[in-house]
């Protein structure tokens, strides 16, 4: 069986060696860059099961990498960990928004970074050819992107469109808390006006349709709403 790789993209050296390290001792084959640049282009030449993502790099900055993933098929599929510093909450956002998978905080320990990889790789994306390709598969209910469809205890349901994404973004994200106002620019989108901009009542539906599993999708009093993280 061939090793899974992983792509470092990190331009400090002592957290790169580190990354690097307990990666190679997990058994993962690992590519280490310092430079966005040449980051994105061994990206592109390995294809990598993964990449982590430093956000500030000389040469090209992580959402630029992450932008320029996303925008290939080739890549769009990768999935993303972003390896951020203290005060770069914006960025993170943005970098999720962009279709990064998740990210970890400096300082970090080896078993925070493990465990996230392994949790990112576990629920990867398989390859297609829009990079949307996405099979979720989570107590009992399958999300398949690929084929536009929810599957609930073996039966498949019908969503709308907007159902779909919905539960398709909140899925991507789980424990990830969203606002309505984010959610509706995600998922609605600004041009739509046919949509009823309500998201709560989007979400009550999502909830109906996943009968016994409505309680996937939670509520965050005075937030907005979020996919039960099943391995909290
Ligand atoms: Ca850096």
């Amino acid at each position: 069986m061939s090793k899974e790789t992983i792509v470092v993209v990190e331009d400090e050296v002592d957290i790169r060696e580190v990354l690097i390290y307990n990666l190679e001792r997990e058994g993962y084959q690992v590519f280490g860059e310092a430079d966005g640049k040449r980051g994105l282009e061994i990206i592109r030449e390995k294809t990598p099961d993964l990449v982590l993502l430093d956000l500030m790099l000389p040469g090209l900055d992580g959402l630029q990498i992450c932008r320029s993933l996303k925008a290939d098929s080739e890549t769009s599929s990768i999935p993303i960990v972003m390896v951020t510093a203290r005060g770069e909450e914006s960025d993170i956002v943005l970098g999720l928004e962009l279709g990064a998978d998740d990210y970890i905080a400096k300082p970090f320990s080896p078993r925070e970074l493990i465990a996230r990889v392994r949790a990112v790789l576990r629920r990867r994306t398989s390859p297609s050819i829009d990079g949307a390709g996405m099979f979720i598969d989570r107590e009992g209910v399958v999300i398949d992107s690929r084929r536009h469809k929810v599957v609930v205890d073996g039966l498949s349901v019908s969503f709308t469109a907007t159902e779909f994404k919905l539960i398709h973004f909140l899925a991507h994200h789980p424990g990830w808390v969203f606002t309505r106002d984010h959610l509706l620019s995600k998922v609605v989108g600004q041009e739509n006006f046919i949509v009823d901009r309500n998201i709560d009542v989007h979400i009550l539906a999502v909830r109906k349709k996943l009968g016994p599993h409505r309680d996937l999708i939670e509520t965050i009093r005075g937030i907005g709403y979020r996919f039960k993280n099943i391995n909290e």
